[in-house]
C-alpha cells in the first residue's frame, strides 16, 4: 500500500544521500549580458562558499592564460563536442559570440542535485532558456549591470577585444538587457561581495 512505498522511498533515500523531490534545492543558473561580471561573481561565489557546486562547462575554446582543464572548462576539441551533443550528455550547449561552443556536461549536474547540493550554472542567455524547457523548476537569476553606461565601460575597459568585435558584443548586449523580465531574480552588479551574496542568499532559498 501507500504506507509501504513511502518506507521504501525513504529507505531508498537514505541509502542514497537524496533529498526528497520538494526539499531538493532547485538548479540555479546566472545569465546576464555580455561583460556584466558573470564569470567574476560566478568564481566569488565558488571561492567564499565551498558548499555551492558550479558547473564545469565543456567549451571548443582553446584554454587562456592560467585556465586548469577540469576545473575552469574541460576544454575539448570540436569531435569530442560532437560526441557528448550525439549522447546527449550535454544539459544545454550554445555558440557563444558566433564561434566557440559551450555546454553543460549533464551528469555532475544531477548527481550534485541528487545528493542535494546547492548547484550553480554560470551559462549565456540561450542556454539559460534552454533549461528554462527542460528544468521548469530551476531558478533563473539575471545579473544586471547598474546602467547601460556602466556595461559599455566594463566592456571597453576589458581592453580583451578590437573594435569591430566590441560593436558587435555591444549590439548583442543591448538585445540580451531586454531578456531580464524572462527571469526569476534579478540581481544588480553594483560591488561583486554584494551581487555574490546576494545570489548565495536567494540559492539557500531566502526570499
Ligand atoms: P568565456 O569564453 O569568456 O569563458 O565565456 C564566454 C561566454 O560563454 C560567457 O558568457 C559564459 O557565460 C558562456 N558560457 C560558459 N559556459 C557555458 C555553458 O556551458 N553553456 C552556455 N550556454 N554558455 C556558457
Amino acid at each position: 500500500g501507500a504506507l509501504q512505498r513511502e518506507r521504501l522511498e525513504s529507505f531508498v533515500r537514505e541509502r542514497s544521500g537524496a533529498l526528497p523531490r520538494g526539499e531538493r534545492p532547485p538548479l540555479t543558473v546566472l545569465a546576464g549580458p555580455t561583460a556584466v561580471g558573470k564569470g567574476t561573481v560566478a568564481t566569488h561565489v565558488r571561492d567564499t562558499h565551498p558548499d555551492v557546486r558550479l558547473s564545469v562547462s565543456a567549451t571548443t575554446r582553446p584554454p587562456r592564460p592560467g585556465e586548469i582543464d577540469g576545473v575552469h572548462y574541460f576544454f575539448v576539441s570540436d569531435e569530442d563536442f560532437d560526441r557528448m551533443l550525439a549522447a546527449d550528455e550535454l544539459l544545454e550547449w550554445a555558440t557563444v559570440h558566433n564561434k566557440f561552443r559551450y555546454g553543460t556536461p549533464r551528469g555532475p549536474v544531477v548527481d550534485a542535485s541528487a545528493r542535494g547540493e546547492v548547484v550553480l550554472l554560470e551559462i549565456d542567455l540561450q542556454g539559460a532558456r534552454q533549461v528554462r524547457q527542460s528544468m521548469p523548476d530551476a531558478r533563473l537569476v539575471f545579473l544586471a549591470p547598474p546602467s547601460w553606461d556602466e556595461l559599455v565601460r566594463r566592456l571597453v575597459g576589458r581592453g580583451t577585444e578590437g573594435e569591430e568585435e566590441r560593436a558587435r558584443r555591444l549590439a548583442t548586449a543591448k538585445i540580451e538587457l531586454a531578456a531580464a523580465d524572462e527571469f526569476d531574480e534579478i540581481i544588480v552588479n553594483d560591488e561583486v561581495e554584494l551581487a555574490a551574496e546576494r545570489l548565495v542568499q536567494l540559492m539557500r532559498g531566502a526570499e
